[in-house]
C-alpha cells in the first residue's frame, strides 16, 4: 500500500517546502516536488491549502503513572491526547507509576501493562535512586533512554534525591556505557532553607522555590558532566538566570542539553491569582521578564528542546477547594496541547514552524536517539501531524483526553489547530468516545544496544 500526501506546506529537514511525501509499509519513501506525478496504484491525499505537513513531534517527558496510580492517567488516555496533539513518540517517566521504573523488573511490569493500549509510540526511561547503582546498566541493556534523578525531595518519598555524591558516583557509572543522566534541577538544602510553601498566595509558593535552587543545582550538574564526562540533560528548565550556566558549559565541552515546557513559554506568575492550584508546578511558572528570556534562551539554541511534561493527578489532589498550594500536588497536562501552545506564542516573537519542529521533534529525537522520526525524511517512520497553523481554538478541557479534565488553559484561545495524526503511515482515529475507536498500534520502543542511536521495536 503506497500513499502520497501532497501539501502546500510541509517542514523538511531545515525549510519550509511544497512537497509530495511518499508513504509505504510504514516509513517515508520519498520526498519529491509538490506536483509530482502519481505511483501507478497509489492512494493521493491533497492537504487543504491553509494546512502544513510536520513530522509527527516527539515528547521525552510524559508522567504516564501506571500502573500503580492509573487514575492520575493511564498508557490508554496519555497516548490518545498524545496522538489529538500531533505527537506519535512519548518516553515515559520512570516515577509516579507503582513500581518507579528503577530496575529491570519494574521496567518489565510498565511494558506488560502498556501493551496494547498505546495509540501511539512509548519508550522509557529508568530512575536513578540512592541504592539502586547496580541497576543502571542492566536497565540501560534492557532499553531504558536514560535514567532520571532528582537533586530535591521529588514528591514521593519512594522516589527519593540523590545527594551530590551520590549523583556523581550515578554520572560516573553512566558514563562508564556511554548513558544519559537526566535531572530534576533544584538543590534541596536550598529548598529546605526556604519557608514552605503554604496558603493561597502564588507569590509564596514562588518565593519557595526560587531560581538560586536551579542555578544552584545547574552547577552541581554541570561540575559532575565535567568530572566523569557522563552526557547530562535539564530538565524543565524555569530559571532564565542560568542560561549563562548553560551556555558556558556546552561552550567548554560539557555534554549537557536543557529542556524547557509550554507553560514556562506561555503563562508567567503575574497573572496566576491567589489560590489558582490548576498553575503550581515544580520548579515553578515565574514572572513575564523571566518568560521573554526563556524565549531567547531557545532562539540562541541554549534551550535545545520543548517537551510538556505532562504530569496529571486527580482533581481532588489539586486541591482546588483550600487553594492551598502547599497541599496541592504539582504538575500540568499539556500533552495534548504543547505544540498549539508554544506555536502561539513562537509566532508572535517571530519564530517559524521549522523552529518549533526543531525544538519538538528533532532535538528531542536526538536526546534519546530516535534516528529514524521528529523529522520529514527517506527512510524514517511515517509519523505525521496535519497542522492549520493560522486556524484556533478555544480549550475546552471536556475535550481533552487525557484522563482527568484539570488544566491551566481553559477558555484560552490558541492558535493552531492538529487536524490529523498519522502514525506508521496511516491516520489515527481519536474522538471524544474511546470505545468507537480502532484498537491502538502504539509500539513500544526499546533503545538498541549497538549500533549508537539506533532502536528496535518491540
Ligand atoms: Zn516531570
Amino acid at each position: 500500500m503506497t500513499t502520497v500526501i501532497r501539501a502546500r506546506r510541509a517542514v523538511v529537514g531545515d525549510r519550509e517546502r511544497a512537497c509530495a511525501v511518499t508513504l509505504r509499509d510504514g516509513r517515508i519513501v520519498a520526498v519529491d516536488d509538490y506536483d509530482a506525478p502519481l505511483p501507478t496504484g497509489a492512494d493521493e491525499v491533497v492537504l487543504a491549502g491553509d494546512e502544513a505537513l510536520l513530522p509527527g513531534l516527539v515528547d521525552t517527558h510524559v508522567h504516564i503513572n501506571d500502573p500503580g496510580r492509573t487514575e492520575w492517567e493511564g498508557f490508554a488516555s496519555a497516548t490518545r491526547a498524545a496522538a489529538a496533539g500531533g505527537v506519535t513518540t512519548v518516553i515515559d517517566m520512570p516515577l509516579n507509576s507503582i513500581p518507579s521504573t528503577i530496575d529491570v523488573a519494574a521496567l518489565d511490569v510498565k511494558r506488560a501493562t502498556a501493551t496494547g493500549q498505546t495509540t501511539v509510540d512509548v519508550g522509557f526511561w529508568g530512575g536513578a535512586v540512592p541504592g539502586n547503582l547496580a541497576d543502571l546498566r542492566p536497565l540501560w541493556d534492557a532499553g531504558v533512554y536514560g535514567f532520571k534523578c532528582f537533586l530535591a525531595y521529588s514528591g514521593l518519598d519512594e522516589y527519593p534525591p540523590l545527594n551530590r555524591e551520590q549523583m556523581v558516583a550515578a554520572m560516573r557509572e553512566i558514563a562508564s556505557f556511554d548513558g544519559l543522566l537526566i535531572v530534576h534541577a533544584e538543590d534541596g538544602p536550598t529548598l529546605d532553607a526556604q519557608p514552605p510553601a503554604a496558603g493561597r498566595r502564588y507569590a509564596d509558593f514562588l518565593q519557595s522555590r526560587p531560581p538560586v535552587a536551579e542555578s544552584r543545582a545547574i552547577a552541581q550538574v554541570i561540575d559532575g558532566a565535567r568530572e566523569t564526562g557522563c552526557r547530562v540533560h535539564i530538565l524543565h528548565l524555569s530559571d532564565a538566570g542560568s542560561l549563562p550556566l548553560l551556555a558556558e558549559a556546552k561552550a567548554a565541552g560539557v555534554r549537557i542539553t536543557a529542556e524547557t515546557c509550554p507553560h514556562y513559554l506561555s503563562l508567567f506568575s503575574e497573572e496566576i491569582l491567589d489560590g489558582s492550584t490548576h498553575f503550581k508546578c515544580c520548579p515553578p511558572i515565574r514572572e513575564a521578564g523571566n518568560r521573554e528570556a526563556l524565549w531567547r534562551g531557545l532562539a540562541d539554541g541554549t534551550i535545545d528542546c520543548v517537551v510538556s511534561d505532562h504530569s496529571p493527578c486527580t482533581p481532588e489532589l489539586k486541591k482546588f477547594t483550600s487553594g492551598d498550594f502547599g497541599e496541592a500536588w504539582g504538575g500540568i497536562s499539556s500533552l495534548q496541547l504543547g505544540l498549539p501552545i508554544v506555536w502561539s506564542e513562537a509566532r508572535r516573537r517571530g519564530h517559524t514552524l521549522v523552529d518549533v519542529v526543531r525544538w519538538m521533534g528533532r532535538n528531542t529525537r536526538d536526546l534519546v536517539g530516535l534516528a529514524d522520526r521528529g523529522e520529514i525524511a527517506v527512510g524514517n517512520s511515517a509519523d505525521l501531524c496535519v497542522f492549520a497553523p493560522d486556524d484556533a481554538f478555544v480549550v475546552f478541557p471536556e475535550r481533552l483526553h487525557h484522563r482527568n479534565a484539570v488544566t491551566p488553559y481553559a477558555e484560552r484561545a490558541l492558535a493552531g489547530v492538529v487536524r490529523q495524526t498519522w502514525l506508521s503511515g496511516a491516520p489515527l482515529t481519536v474522538t471524544l468516545d474511546a470505545a468507537q475507536d480502532p484498537a491502538p498500534r502504539g509500539r513500544l520502543l526499546t533503545r538498541a544496544p549497538a549500533p549508537e542511536g539506533t532502536h528496535e521495536l518491540a
